[in-house]
């Protein structure tokens, strides 16, 4: 039987790492909550979070400078089929 010398291999300390975690709000969620859209429970979370958590820190500090603008979706523009057949008359002449 072997006794190894070393009891806590795997027992390294948790990485700072900068990233989102299971335990972040969505970007949505931060969105509504800079917006005070939240009820005051759910902002009270994301507010307790806020002071553990790096990333959402900085993710709501993005989002502060990047304002979404509501039901906004840009969409090209349709050529009206009879202003289509006359530029496509003119140009194949
Ligand atoms: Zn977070």
């Amino acid at each position: 039987m072997k006794d190894s010398p070393v009891a806590h291999t795997n027992n390294s300390p948790a990485p700072l790492t900068f990233r989102k975690t299971a335990a972040c709000p969505a970007s949505s969620t931060l969105v509504s909550y800079r917006t005070e859209k939240l009820s005051r429970e759910i902002a009270a979370l994301v507010r307790k979070h806020l002071v553990g958590c790096e990333f959402c820190n900085a993710e709501l500090r993005l989002l502060a400078h990047h304002k979404p603008r509501a039901g906004r979706i840009p969409q090209t523009p349709e050529i009206p089929m009879n202003l289509r057949i006359l530029a496509e008359s003119i140009l194949g002449k």
